[in-house]
């Protein structure tokens, strides 16, 4: 893939392959990739026609995925459930004030990208862009602090 990926000269967050693309690069269907999605694991940037483009970014990220699941035997739902430990609310600029106010903050069990009512949703923040959904694929690192403070507690 490196090779492919070099052909296209483009910054690495610059969605420039379509899903077709994509998916050869990366040997994945189209539809592991709408799945993806619908399950909330993957942001695609959307053009204004709807079309969706993934950045090299973004290639990297669903790599990420595959691994969890081929290599880290971790499933869907358990991807979902280490993104969610993400504390979007120390990672994005966010007022602290509305900490309480907002669902990420209060119900940790689903990513902050898939829940309404928080602050960001209403402010329609554009999750693609935003640091948060961009630490996902450190969650090799999230998973190790966590079996660590386990180990600990
Ligand atoms: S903009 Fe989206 S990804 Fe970022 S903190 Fe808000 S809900 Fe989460």
């Amino acid at each position: 893939m490196e090779q492919m990926k070099t052909h296209i000269k483009s910054n690495i967050n610059d969605p420039v392959f379509t899903i077709g693309v994509a998916s050869k690069m990366l040997s994945v269907s189209p539809e592991t990739l709408r799945m993806y999605e619908r399950e909330g694991l993957l942001i695609s940037y959307r053009t204004r026609t709807g079309r969706r483009m993934y950045s090299h970014e973004d290639l990297d990220w669903i790599l990420c995925i595959r691994n969890q699941i081929k290599h880290k035997k971790l499933n869907l739902a358990g991807i979902k459930r280490l993104l969610s430990l993400l504390p979007c609310w120390e990672i994005s600029p966010c007022d602290s004030n509305k900490h309480f106010e907002c669902n990420a903050f209060l119900i940790n069990d689903k990513v902050c990208w898939q829940l309404d009512n928080t602050p960001c949703r209403s402010k329609k923040l554009d999750c693609y862009k935003c640091p948060v959904y961009r630490m996902a694929p450190k969650i090799d690192n999230l998973k190790m602090e966590l079996d660590i403070s386990l180990r600990k507690s």
